[in-house]
């Protein structure tokens, strides 16, 4: 028997209307060139429903790939709902990608027409004539002095906005599974691969992003999206904020520690979401601020070293939440916001239990299998495997490459390529990336645990453990250092301190001082550059 419930489509109309109905006072906050720009959900969605027309003046076809190279702002919102609700489809350029990866991925997804902002104008202008499935570039004036050509492409977003009437009545897109958004890889190895969201799977990302366990967002909360919205959708939190009502302020090229605890403190912004290095430039400035609106501070994208996340609780008493995720993933996979039997545990439990990735979030399933035997591998803990995803807002395939390639197992799950524990209770723990364990003996060694350590030390600014090829061992670890500044250590004091810690063979060969560890596109640690730095 079959259930007797309407069978209505999930889609991201609904969110905004919704927000449109519900939320027209809630504010959303940009900064500019030109200081903040405040405006209301009801005039958002007025111009929300002017892009619409324009992008049919345009003659953007219906489907078509919209990208935008952009910050964090009012407008990114408006093209994050004015692009799908319409029916085309919303490709986010990551602002720090070479030119050869991003004519690469223009090129692949075929994209139309670019929204991008004045002051980004200068980096993506000399590409412009290699993109060539690129019709229009839309200037965002964000108040920089960035020269705009005289060109025919060019043409101005508020001026568009302006000639366009506001689009009547409701949008719909009517099947649920047509493509909303998409996002490349970083492509960290081969060619950045295309990720499709669908209306589907945002719709049904954003409102486990409300679910108390998970990210809690709800409309008494000021949402401050640090993490870029060229990067995985801003982990969903444009569409789940919009779900929510919750107010929201983008930080658009403000992105100093400065200014975002600025923000923070202005705004009393409730929760907020990046990746680690962003919190660690933070820290210094926790203590000269009034922070207590605060009740979330979201990190992912990379392990959150302990030592940060204790010297957040510290200084306001609000440790950072780590979630995990990936672009295939739109993002959210787990999080580790704490559950009750967390309450009996000890405070070291506590420090312990942050470092790592949390539970599922619901409707994603989770395994650990190990790559030699194929077997699924036992929640108790120890037992290490690759990670492997499923669920309906994770990729079945890459855009353009067919089901079949190594990402996919046969049954249909996401490999990963991130190496965990799971325990008892279900709680993740990434023991490393498969690309930067070191494989040392036939054994594995964690790169993130030596990090982790390496961190704790006072006067280490940041560490990456990278593997060293070795004829005896095949490969060993070597940590990187950046010490802080007017602080000297040596090798010999940071092996010490490890030797307590790790066993022996852990221990890395040598530590190399650097003066900085490379970051990738996204503000991670890039150990890709870093091998090739060091080890060449
Ligand atoms: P890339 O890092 O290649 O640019 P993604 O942004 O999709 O692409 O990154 C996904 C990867 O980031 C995951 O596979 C995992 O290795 C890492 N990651 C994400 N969240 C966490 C976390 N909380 N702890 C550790 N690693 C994380």
């Amino acid at each position: 028997m079959q259930g007797l419930m309407q069978d209505r489509p999930l889609e991201l109309p609904h969110l905004f209307h919704r927000a449109e109905q519900l939320f027209g006072t809630k504010t959303i906050t940009t900064t500019t060139a030109n200081g903040e720009v405040t405006s209301t959900y009801a005039e958002w969605a007025q111009r929300v429903r002017r892009l619409a027309t324009a992008l049919d003046d345009l003659g953007v076809p219906d489907d078509a790939r919209v990208a935008t190279f952009a910050w964090n702002s009012q407008r990114h919102l408006e093209l994050y709902f004015g692009v799908p609700c319409t029916g085309r489809v919303l490709h986010t350029l990551n602002i720090r990608l070479f030119q050869d990866q991003l004519t690469y991925i223009v090129e692949h997804a075929d994209d139309r027409v670019v929204f991008v902002d004045r002051s980004l104008l200068p980096v993506l202008w000399p590409m412009v004539d290699g993109l060539t499935s690129l019709e229009h570039v839309v200037v965002m004036d964000d108040g920089a002095d960035a020269e705009i050509p005289d060109d025919p492409r060019i043409r101005d977003y508020e001026e568009l906005l302006a000639a366009s009437a506001p689009f009547e009545g409701r949008f719909t897109v009517a099947d649920e599974n047509r493509a909303a958004a998409m996002c490349y890889t970083s492509g960290t190895t081969g060619n950045p691969k295309g990720v499709v969201y669908s209306h589907r799977s945002t719709v049904l990302h954003s409102i486990v992003s409300l679910t108390a366990d998970n990210l809690g967002l709800s409309e008494r909360d000021v949402v401050l999206p640090v993490v870029p919205m060229f990067h995985v959708n801003a982990w969903g939190l444009p569409y789940s904020a919009v779900l929510a009502g919750a107010s929201l302020v983008f930080p658009g090229p403000a992105m100093k520690p400065e200014a975002l605890v600025r923000m923070i403190e202005a705004h009393r912004v409730t929760f907020t979401a990046g990746v680690p290095t962003i919190w660690m430039g933070m820290v210094p400035l926790l203590r000269d601020h009034d922070l207590s609106s605060l009740r979330s501070v979201i990190g992912g994208g990379s392990a959150i070293p302990t030592t940060l996340s204790e010297s957040w609780r510290e200084a306001i008493g609000l440790p950072i939440t780590q979630a995990w995720g990936m672009t295939e993933t739109s993002p959210l996979g787990s999080s580790a916001t704490p559950r009750s039997h967390h309450d009996q545990f000890t405070a070291e439990q506590l420090v312990e239990f942050r470092a790592t990735q949390g539970q599922s979030v619901p409707l994603v399933d989770l395994r650990i299998v190990d790559p030699t035997t194929d077997e699924e591998a036992p929640w108790d803990g120890e037992s290490v495997g690759e990670l492997q995803a499923a669920g309906p807002w994770i990729a079945s395939a890459y855009y353009g490459a067919g089901v079949g390639t190594d990402a996919f197992t046969r049954d249909g799950w996401l490999r990963t390529g991130d190496v965990a524990t799971i325990d008892t209770y279900g709680c993740v723990r990434l023991v490393d990336r498969t690309k930067d364990l070191v494989k040392s003996g036939g054994e594995w060694i964690s790169s993130v645990e030596l990090e982790n350590h390496i961190m704790a030390l006072q006067g280490v600014a940041e560490a990456a453990v990278i593997a060293k090829p070795d004829e005896k061992w095949d490969e060993r670890p070597v940590a990187c250092v950046v010490t802080a500044e007017g602080i000297e250590l040596t090798q010999d004091g940071i092996l010490d301190h490890l030797r307590s810690r790790v066993a022996k063979w852990w221990l890395p060969d040598e530590v190399w001082f650097v003066d900085e560890i490379p970051k990738t596109s996204t503000g991670k640690f890039s150990k890709k550059t870093l091998r090739e730095e060091l080890l060449d």
